[in-house]
């Protein structure tokens, strides 16, 4: 979202020259710069010890392709805990590790998703009403069940080839040079 008015009083933005970020929209009654926003999600490749991941459908994103589960972060919540939750609420699955693989940029949504691996325990499903029905699905048939190319594929495509722990290792080694 870009500001043109004050969310806060309404008036007329004008632009502000605000340290390296450029000319940023800025409220001269409030004097608050408005940056842009985007909505922070989480989307999570969620994995069994039998190398399954649970996918889910959702009539009301597609009538064919599965998805990740997947949430948008709520004020004051970690995104690990984010993770949790939506696992918890989408299919009724308690997770036991988390880990950060990748973010994404979704600029058509306006949203950031952090793309997480969560390890459970091979369950029953406890679906939530938004989930019209979900399967766990070994590692070498699942990339099939999802749209080519979309974020839960990229996602799922870099967890079950193990490019996760590689990227980690990446990152670590790029913020040690620093
Ligand atoms: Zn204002």
């Amino acid at each position: 979202m870009r500001f043109r008015y004050c969310p806060y009083c309404g008036q007329l933005l004008v632009k502000k020259e605000i340290g390296d970020e450029g000319q940023i929209p800025f409220c001269t009654k409030c004097s608050i710069p408005l940056w842009d926003l985007f909505t922070t999600a989480v989307i999570v490749a969620c994995v069994n010890e039998c190398s399954e991941i649970a996918l889910i459908r959702q009539g009301y994103v597609s009538e064919t392709n599965h998805v990740c589960i997947a949430g948008i972060m709520k004020p004051g919540e970690s995104a690990e805990e984010t993770v949790a939750r939506e696992v918890k609420e989408e299919i009724g699955v308690d997770v036991k590790s988390v880990t950060y693989i990748k973010s994404y940029p979704f600029e058509k949504k306006e949203m950031l998703m952090l793309g997480f691996k969560a390890t459970a325990s091979k369950a029953e499903f406890k679906l939530s009403g938004e989930v019209d029905s979900a399967q766990w699905v070994k590692f070498e048939d699942a990339l099939p069940f999802l749209k080519a190319g979309s974020i839960a594929w990229q996602l799922v495509d870099a967890v079950i080839h193990g490019e996760a722990e590689k990227g980690a290792a990446q990152w670590n080694n790029l913020a040690s040079s620093f």
